[in-house]
């Protein structure tokens, strides 16, 4: 099956027993048993619900991994995968990882005695120096967050391989229909679903899809202990969301060329952090080990004046967090969800005080650009 196909015939597709074309939604906490233990495969919806697992069946088919697991929220799931691990554990993470999940592992995890290091994930050496006889896993984003790094997941997998350790990715920026981590020899792929695959900014949701049985039984232990599960409303919606997922992302890259193409022309536009991007340091391995580059952006206006008269002029990019959705948002991750990180630390990582991020949205490319010009020359 194609990419696009197993969007719309992937996992279970309608209802078997009434032909319904799509899934139900199983709005239900238990099932009827004919003897105590004697039942259809459902018992508790914690433990598993008919519409979450259509959703679970199709993830995983997308991310062509074992088993797949819908969570409450993008954080939840990634909770559900430190879970995996026990005090004394060590993990090594991308350096400019998702702030929730820097925050989950410094201010939460860590008092449960799992301890982490954070490097700069592009540089193999940089990860080798970081492996201790405790590291258990390495969890990388790529591209990331919202400076694109990109890390190659095909050295990083046989580094894990080589020590032991298990490879997470998440794989929110890119989703499965670019990139598929899984197939570059990944363990444990991970979404916020909130994002791209979602895509309609309705829904908070996680994704978890394992490698192996072992992994996935684990995995599953750990969801139904903890219960951070998706209820089944948002499982459909997210059903429904994914069937467009191809139509979307081609629609997402194809506007995002367009914008790059006109901030890179553009005198108030300063240096472009974008992976389809010749200059782009790791432009070479990005088309290596994904189909697309993706619909996120980031480029510096050189102050934090400027870039704040930018955000109150646009008119069809919204001023809002998150990303990945059918309409344009704007921020900057400085003020915003970037914040928590010390200035001279941002300074280093190269999150300036003048660099807007934007998440392009499939609206027409000669507004968005129109928008952003006159936005720019204000
Ligand atoms: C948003 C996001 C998360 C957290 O997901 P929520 O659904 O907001 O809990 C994790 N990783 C990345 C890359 C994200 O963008």
């Amino acid at each position: 099956m194609k990419r696009k196909t197993k969007l719309i015939h992937g996992g279970i597709p309608g209802d078997e027993a009434t032909g319904a074309v799509s899934v139900p939604i199983y709005q239900v906490s238990t099932y009827k048993q004919d003897a105590v233990g004697v039942h259809k495969g459902y018992e508790y919806s914690r433990t598993g619900n008919p519409t979450r697992f259509a959703l679970e069946e199709l993830v995983k088919d997308l991310e062509e991994g074992t088993r797949g697991f819908a969570f409450g929220s993008g954080m939840a799931a990634v909770t559900a995968v430190m879970m995996l691990f026990s005090a004394g554990d060590h993990v090594i993470l991308t350096d400019d990882v998702y702030g929730g999940t820097y925050r989950v592992i410094t201010k939460v995890l860590n008092r449960i005695g799992i301890e982490a290091t954070f490097v700069d994930t592009t540089n193999l050496e940089e990860v080798k120096g970081a492996i201790r006889e405790n590291t258990k896993a390495l969890y990388i984003e790529t591209p990331t967050n919202p400076l694109l790094k990109v890390t190659d997941l095909k050295a990083s997998a046989a580094l894990a391989k080589e020590h032991n350790l298990l490879l997470v990715v998440d794989n929110t920026f890119s989703t499965p229909y670019w990139q598929t981590p899984i197939t570059h020899g990944a363990d444990i792929v991970l979404h916020s679903a909130t994002k791209y695959l979602g895509g309609h900014s309705d829904v908070v949701a996680g994704i978890v899809v394992v490698q192996g049985e072992a992994l996935a039984e684990e995995l599953h232990f750990v969801q139904n202990s903890t219960g951070g599960v998706l209820g089944p409303q948002d499982s459909w919606l997210l059903i429904r969301g994914i069937k467009t997922l191809g139509l979307r992302m081609e629609a997402h890259e194809a506007n995002t060329k367009k914008i790059v193409d006109f901030l890179s022309n553009h005198p108030a536009v300063g240096k472009i952090h974008y992976p389809g991007l010749a200059s782009h340091p790791q432009h070479e391995l990005a088309k290596t080990q994904a189909g697309g580059f993706g619909g996120m952006v980031s480029f510096d206006v050189g102050s934090k004046e400027k870039a704040e008269s930018v955000l109150q002029q646009v008119k069809y990019f919204t001023l809002a967090e998150s990303l990945g959705a059918v309409e344009s948002l704007i921020s900057l991750p400085a003020q915003m969800t970037h914040a928590s990180i010390p200035a001279d630390r941002r300074q280093e990582l190269g999150i300036t005080d003048g660099l807007v991020r934007i998440s392009v949205g499939i609206e027409d490319a000669e507004d968005l650009i129109e928008d952003l010009k006159q936005a720019l020359e204000a």
